[in-house]
């Protein structure tokens, strides 16, 4: 495998059969989403069993990533399903409304809209397609005329362009819900529509007080899809393990035009903070229906790859499209071309760096090394994965291997560029580790005779954080 950029594709009905789920991990899939806004705990449970028992077939490292449903403001039930608002038309959203909606309006799931909202605010519903404008807000209800029209169906989300909403990022579903994935041990829990630093320091101690049980942390991702997370930005990402470019609610509330800038900004900061990135929703979305992408899909997974972003997302192409398998396939040979364009620029990038941690400088070190020298490869001995992490925030065109004793570190490891996890035995020898280490890459016919490689550890062996060691080798 040549290509460096990452898959999370979504599992639903589509591709929860097990010929379907190993057909979708040979074909390039490295991380599996479960989403939680869909399904009971048990789906959940199941699929994950699943996933775990077809990576064990096919012999790779996936990782599970748990996508939380958060806090979606919703539109409450029609009498007859849905309704057709035409432009121009009055519409009232109730919170106190306990009959089935129709053309005069429709109960909230929401009941804190009408302290949320004032004259002249713009609400969106169903990802931005219906454009309500708000003119009076009378007690309970929210009186609105119709700007963009188009059906309404059940439990349609609302957003309010500018943000503003003020519902908590975790509800009681989801706390339930975070028991449930850190007892499959899902290696990301991602928090859905997180405002500040706040939002996802609660989401993790939740998660790591529920996990005590399975002694299990997972990582934390934060959904950047508010307009008040991009003020907050950074705190965010210093309070997370990575991020996601949110794409499909961020657009609805900043508006569709600002996203492509505000992708860029967020994949850079997140590099620049040593932490990981996923760019997602409607990457490929035509091929949830067509087996090919269009133009324009094509180059938005392209960009996204020279943006730099660690992973590009799959959701409703691989959960209920026909064509999923195919649409990883494409999504795959897209990236990997993508990235032959790359430009490399460490020694820019190292310019005005400077690093404290001896670890830090080890694999710095071994990524300047490694680059400057043509290694074949660079080996990380880590425990945790950190050292493969700070590697991995460069763009080298020399492939990174993460070799961790720790499966929870290898499955980790599946999510970062450039990085290609591989579990080896803890040794606690050094001499013997280092020949292992090189005896599985060449095994793997990564590595061949006459080969210079560079490889990092720590000594004493097999304790995380320690990396303090950088040799460079030639296959003998
Ligand atoms: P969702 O999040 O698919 O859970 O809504 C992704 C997005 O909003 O882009
Ligand atoms: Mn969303």
């Amino acid at each position: 495998m040549t290509r460096a950029t990452k898959i999370v594709a979504t599992l639903g009905p589509a591709s929860s059969d097990p010929a379907v789920l190993e057909r979708l991990l040979r074909a390039g899939v490295d991380v599996v989403r479960l989403n939680f806004s869909h399904g009971k705990a048990q789906d959940h449970i199941d699929r994950a069993t699943l996933v775990r028992a077809v990576a064990a077939k096919v012999g790779k490292p996936v990782a599970l990533m748990a996508d939380l449903q958060g806090p979606k403001i919703r539109v409450g039930k029609f009498a007859d399903g849905k309704v057709m608002l035409e432009a121009g038309a009055a519409f009232i959203l109730d919170a106190q409304r306990t009959e089935p909606g129709d053309l005069q309006g429709v109960g909230l799931d929401y009941k804190e809209l009408p302290r949320d909202v004032r004259p002249g605010d713009t609400l969106l519903l169903n990802d931005g397609l219906i454009k309500l404008t708000v003119e009076a807000v009378r007690g309970e209800q929210v009186h609105t005329r119709v700007v963009l029209g188009g059906e309404l169906s059940n439990n349609k989300g609302i957003n309010k362009a500018g943000g503003g909403l003020t519902a908590p990022a975790l509800t009681a579903k989801d706390m339930e819900d975070i028991k449930t994935a850190v007892s499959f041990q899902c290696e990301y829990l991602a928090v859905s529509f997180p405002k500040n630093a706040t939002d996802m320091e609660m989401a993790r101690s939740l998660a790591n007080v529920a996990g005590e049980a399975f002694r299990h942390r997972p990582a934390m991702i934060a959904k950047i899809e508010r307009s008040e997370a991009i003020p907050n930005l950074e705190s965010i990402l210093k309070a997370s393990d990575g991020i996601m470019v949110a794409r499909g609610d961020l657009a609805v509330e900043v508006g569709n035009a600002a996203v492509p800038a505000l992708q860029k900004r967020m994949i850079k900061l997140a590099r620049e903070l040593d932490k990981v990135v996923i760019t997602a929703t409607q990457m490929m979305e035509s091929m949830i229906l067509a087996p090919v992408p269009t133009r324009a899909e094509v180059s938005d997974v392209a960009n996204a790859v020279l943006d730099g972003t660690d992973a590009v997302m799959l959701s409703a192409e691989t959960a209920a499209g026909r064509y999923p398998v195919e649409t990883v396939e494409q999504m795959a040979q897209i990236a990997e071309e993508a990235e032959r364009a790359e430009d490399v620029m460490l020694d820019a990038d190292f310019k005005n760096k400077r690093f404290g941690r001896i670890d830090q400088s080890i694999a710095m070190g071994a990524l300047f090394t490694a680059h400057h020298l043509g290694c074949k490869a660079i080996l990380a001995l880590t425990e945790s994965g950190s050292t493969a992490l700070w590697m991995s925030r460069h763009r080298i065109l020399v492939p990174i291997y993460g070799l961790t004793s720790q499966v929870q570190s290898e499955r980790r490891m599946t999510l970062y560029r450039n990085v290609r996890p591989l579990l080896m035995p803890k040794l606690a020898d050094r001499d013997e580790a280092l020949a292992k280490a090189e005896s599985l890459l060449v095994e793997l016919g990564v590595l061949k005779p006459g080969d210079t490689y560079a490889i990092t550890c720590g000594e004493p062996m097999g304790y995380p954080g320690g990396t303090n060691m950088l040799k460079v080798c030639q296959v003998g």
